[in-house]
């Protein structure tokens, strides 16, 4: 009984205490710390490269600590003389998408990765965390960050245009969406724009998104590429682009990303953002997305539409995919014995914390895959490139195949994501 009532108050103290004021600790523009996530499967190192001040705060400036624990990372920054916790994010990246490749086991490698929050007052202390397949955090780096340190870099960014294509109003109050174009050389200036504002209505075309479009702007940066196109190694196609893009990420061909994240985030910093999606002028099919990191898709593919909604999906709202029956190479990627941090996914270890609250009193768990529970919310086997095993909440969503729309529970996790941003 002792116990129970020492973690209500445990509970109740940490609420109250969850978010601090913005202006007491931070002023409205960013501090961007970038470095090298570099390892194997087995390693995993950060190595700092560089600090820069940029001009901007698009985020919340009420929700600073994280409430969702989503992401296979996160970093904290606490105030270095209270060790008070006064901004953090979860966040996911191609650093550990790699670690499931066969080539991890053969040779290190290094990715570029950033992590952003508003520029502080005060010393601050980031730390960065990796959490393993047992949902277990371990600190990976910590480094202590003067604001007045004069190494923190305040050069003038890159000079594009950079405007508001959709304006809902102030943005630490909105979800700012910032379009990056890659691939689109000067002369294709009108496709750009055409292709911008096409995009900005695709979101818009579809739940929870539309309900929610006052709460959105979405930004534009007019970036030119040298040439035309992207990067497609397997077919020997190579075009110099701004942020350099490519399909073939990991030798699937319809990856799309870039390892260029220097380049996309100075990009990013001419606008205030909470969202970045990167905008690739090809036809071919293909996408990528990457919690808290980018969402990426072809402009011109007949399905580009679909696959820009299910690639936001994974980076605005940080939903796990709910197939289980394509050739992505995935190995040994959840563990059946714990429960993953993906709003839409469960083992059912502990569907308590995920969306059980949603089913039907008589809906069994699981759930069969029969036409009775077809338009119903339940535990589905099959999701998470598992069929066995790992459990999904509808029989069909935009995370398990295009064109089915987000699924009731996928739509909630996007809807609490879109007020946390907004708050
Ligand atoms: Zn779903």
């Amino acid at each position: 009984m002792k116990r129970f009532s020492f973690l209500v108050f445990l509970f109740y103290s940490l609420h109250l205490s969850a978010q601090v004021k913005f202006d007491d600790f931070f002023i409205s523009k960013t501090l961007r710390v970038d470095y090298f996530h570099s390892g194997n499967l087995i390693t995993d190192m950060i190595c700092f490269e560089q600090m820069k001040q940029e001009a901007f705060w698009g985020g919340s400036k009420k929700n600073l600590v994280d409430i969702f624990d989503y992401g296979n990372y996160k970093f904290s920054v606490c105030d270095s003389s209270s060790n008070k916790e006064i901004y953090s994010r979860g966040f996911c990246s191609l650093f550990q998408e790699w670690q499931n490749t066969d080539e991890a086991k053969k040779i290190n490698r290094s990715f570029y990765e950033c992590v952003v929050f508003p520029f502080p007052k005060k010393t601050v202390k980031l730390e960065i965390f990796s959490k393993d397949k047992y949902m277990k955090l371990t600190k990976i780096f910590e480094m202590y960050i003067n604001p007045n340190n004069y190494f923190i870099k305040k050069e003038n960014p890159l000079r594009y245009a950079s405007y508001k294509i959709f304006d809902s109003g102030d943005p630490s109050v909105k979800v700012d969406v910032v379009i990056i174009p890659d691939g689109y050389a000067k002369e294709d200036l009108e496709k750009l724009k055409k292709d911008a504002k096409r995009f900005a209505g695709y979101l818009f075309n579809h739940a929870p998104f539309k309900e929610n479009k006052e709460k959105f702007n979405i930004w534009l940066v007019e970036a030119f590429s040298q040439e035309s196109g992207t990067d497609i190694a397997g077919q020997h196609v190579w075009k110099n682009t701004i942020v350099n893009s490519n399909f073939y990420t990991f030798d699937s061909d319809r990856y799309l990303t870039t390892s260029d994240i220097k380049s996309v985030r100075d990009l990013a910093g001419l606008v205030p953002y909470d969202q970045i999606f990167i905008m690739v002028n090809s036809t071919k099919y293909g996408g990528g997305g990457v919690y808290n990191a980018f969402s990426m898709c072809s402009s011109d593919n007949e399905h580009a539409e679909v696959v820009f909604i299910h690639e936001f999906g994974h980076a605005f709202g940080g939903l796990g995919d709910e197939y289980y029956d394509s050739d992505v190479a995935v190995q040994d990627y959840y563990k059946k014995e714990v429960e993953p941090w993906e709003p839409n996914l469960t083992t059912l270890v502990n569907f308590d914390k995920k969306w059980k609250n949603m089913l039907d009193k008589e809906t069994p768990i699981p759930t069969p895959n029969t036409d009775n529970y077809k338009d119903k919310v339940g535990a589905f086997e099959g999701g998470g490139y598992m069929p066995k095993g790992m459990y999904r909440p509808y029989i069909n969503c935009e995370m398990k195949s295009l064109y089915s729309g987000f699924c009731p529970v996928c739509q909630k996790a996007l809807k609490d994501m879109i007020d946390f941003c907004t708050k």
